[in-house]
């Protein structure tokens, strides 16, 4: 989508540092680290947030299932992790393609502020 940064990082047209892709699912380094390893897993084809994936649980699930596998690949399973989906303006979304927050490498304070 035009003005969609994520969509132009999937594009190339944005650098970004991938840990993962294919066809369906894009990841990457997070520009602003909130944790020593903070990955953003997406979608390649542009959906404003998780509020649109109701009807469709199985990229839902794909999302969610290749942040648990990179979770594993970077050595943060025994430790711990957190995943996170930011949905609208309260839920606190900045960017209006759907995202997948994979943060570990240090203990999370909860709640998060
Ligand atoms: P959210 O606030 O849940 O929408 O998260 C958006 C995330 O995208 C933030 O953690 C930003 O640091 C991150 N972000 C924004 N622009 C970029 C970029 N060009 N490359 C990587 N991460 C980005």
């Amino acid at each position: 989508m035009k003005d969609c940064i994520f969509c132009k990082i999937v594009a190339g047209e944005i650098p970004s540092t991938p840990l993962y892709a294919d066809d369906e699912l894009y990841a990457f380094n997070d520009i602003n680290p909130k944790a020593p390893t903070h990955v953003l897993v997406i979608p390649t084809e542009h959906v404003d947030g998780v509020a649109a994936l109701d009807e469709r649980p199985e990229l839902l699930g794909r999302l969610m299932s290749r942040a648990v596998k990179l979770a594993r690949e970077l050595g943060l399973e025994e430790a711990g992790y957190r995943l996170v989906i930011n949905q609208g303006e309260d839920g606190g979304q900045s960017v209006g393609h759907v995202h997948v927050h994979l943060l570990g490498g240090r203990p999370l304070n909860w709640p998060p502020g």
